[in-house]
């Protein structure tokens, strides 16, 4: 199955993929992962949009796109967050899905208030090791800045600084949001109300998952095509 999840910076598509990539056994792919790892790792490009909250150029996201997919851990589907986040991304998406005989099953768009999106920014901490979220009021780890998963340090990332949060508001209005008229032109877009608790956000996506995609564990019996 190939899940997109959608919505505004801040609004909870790391969390909830994560929950989904559980449930349902597909690998979470996070196109803002792989470029904080990249950095990470040295690629020292992609600093100049990623920590002041500008677009990668399609070019570089595409490249990123075509070859995870071809990746066999992604064999059985993914849950896709932070792309597409424009037009032309969703429509090389899918080109390149249709290639592999493949499609989006359905798209999770996450809506909640600007202000609730904002103050989660801020409020958001990150393991610098394993890249698991925290919230320090919804979601607090069990001792102070440190990771439950992997003991790691927990971090605030540099684009969740009130001005870059600014900027990644306005570019997501500007650019991303209008992919949601291309998903709901072709009805495989679902509006879930993300200003909830995370367990509530993650209930209503199974459900609106499960009614949309038929037989998910059948899509996944291996050696099925
Ligand atoms: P958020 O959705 O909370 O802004 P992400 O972790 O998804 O955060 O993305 C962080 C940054 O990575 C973005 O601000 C952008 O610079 C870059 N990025 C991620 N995905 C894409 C994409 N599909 N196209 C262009 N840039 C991207």
């Amino acid at each position: 199955m190939q899940i997109v999840i959608f919505g505004s910076p801040g609004v909870g598509k790391g969390t909830l993929s994560d929950s989904l990539s559980a449930k349902y056994k597909v690998p979470h792919l996070s196109t803002g992962d792989i470029f904080r790892a990249e950095i990470k790792s040295g690629n020292s490009e992609l600093i100049q949009y990623v920590e002041k909250g500008l677009l990668v150029p399609d070019s570089v996201v595409n490249k990123v796109i075509e070859k995870g997919l071809k990746q066999d851990s992604y064999r059985n589907g993914f849950i896709l967050d932070g792309y597409p986040r424009n037009a032309d991304q969703a429509v090389f998406l899918d080109n390149a899905l249709w290639k592999i005989n493949k499609r989006v099953n359905i798209v999770i768009n996450l809506v909640a208030p600007e202000e609730a999106v904002i103050e989660r920014l801020t409020q958001r901490r990150m393991c610098s090791k394993c890249g698991a979220l925290y919230n320090l009021v919804t979601m607090k780890p069990k001792k102070k800045d440190v990771c439950d998963k992997c003991d790691g340090p927990l971090v605030q990332r540099k684009d969740d600084e009130p001005e870059t949060v600014k900027k990644r508001i306005g570019v997501y209005k500007e650019e991303t949001s209008p992919v949601i008229d291309y998903y709901k032109k072709k009805k495989m877009l679902v509006d879930i109300d993300a200003s909830k608790r995370p367990k509530e956000v993650y209930n209503s996506a199974v459900r609106a998952i499960n009614a949309s995609v038929k037989e998910p564990a059948e899509a996944q019996t291996p050696g099925q095509q």
